[in-house]
């Protein structure tokens, strides 16, 4: 291993301890993945030192690469036990993909700026993770050639859940979004039981909002 692996190593060891162990996050298999994905290799060069701080940082195309703390609330929250399908809508840097395939059997990221897409799909396979497909389209309508899913992950801020995402949710099936307005959110939990939809409410979050047909106006992103 290089000094540079082991550097980066061990602030991703601290990351675990002092910003998610320390906060709750309790599922170790999620600890485990965050532990081995290497975050630094998902960030633009300018942010790599960053990378294991506790904030979301800058990618390309004015988008996000979410919060360590928020990344492992919400994959807690799908309750993934390794033999899943799981639909991630807004693939941004490809970092929440690659912790989703430590943990699930298929993992399809659905981005809709190319240029991300793009950058993310080479990046996932540089570093091996071979059971992730990148989709570049509009994530709100969801991959319904695909569907369902077991596990569906939004993380772009929704005005309400996308009706075809909870479509293509199966039996059992657990879905996990950041709900609300533009500037404040919360992360939202539906699991799909034989009575149907059953919806509960977490963590408060803010993240970049989900543009398209079955999100925010993509046409005017005030509206
Ligand atoms: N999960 C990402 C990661 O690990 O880096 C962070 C996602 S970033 C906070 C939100 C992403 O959602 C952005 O890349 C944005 O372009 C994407 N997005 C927004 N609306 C979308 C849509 N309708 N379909 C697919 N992706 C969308």
């Amino acid at each position: 291993m290089s000094v540079s692996d082991q550097h980066y190593r061990g602030l991703a060891q601290l990351m675990i301890r002092s910003q998610l162990a320390a906060r709750g996050i309790q599922d170790k298999r999620v600890l485990d993945a965050m532990a081995s994905v290497p975050r630094h290799e998902f960030m633009p060069e300018a942010q790599k030192s960053m990378a294991y701080e506790d904030m979301a940082l800058p990618i390309a195309a004015g988008q996000t690469i979410s919060q360590p703390y928020m990344v492992a609330v919400m994959t807690q929250l799908l309750d993934l036990h390794g033999d899943e399908k799981v639909l991630e809508v807004g693939t941004g840097s490809g970092y929440q993909a690659a912790v989703l395939s430590m943990l699930a059997s298929e993992v399809y990221t659905v981005e809709r700026i190319p240029e991300l897409a793009e950058k993310a799909k080479q990046d996932l396979q540089r570093l091996g993770y071979s059971n992730v497909n990148v989709v570049i389209a509009d994530g709100t309508a969801g991959l319904p050639d695909k569907a369902p899913f077991d596990r569906i992950i939004v993380t772009a801020a929704a005005p309400s859940v996308p009706e075809p995402l909870i479509e293509q949710l199966g039996q059992a099936g657990i879905l996990v979004a950041p709900v609300g307005d533009r500037w404040s959110q919360t992360l939202v939990r539906i699991v799909m039981s034989v009575n149907g939809p059953q919806q509960t409410f977490h963590t408060k979050c803010v993240f970049v909002p989900l543009l398209g047909k079955y999100g925010w106006n993509y046409q005017n992103p005030e509206q």
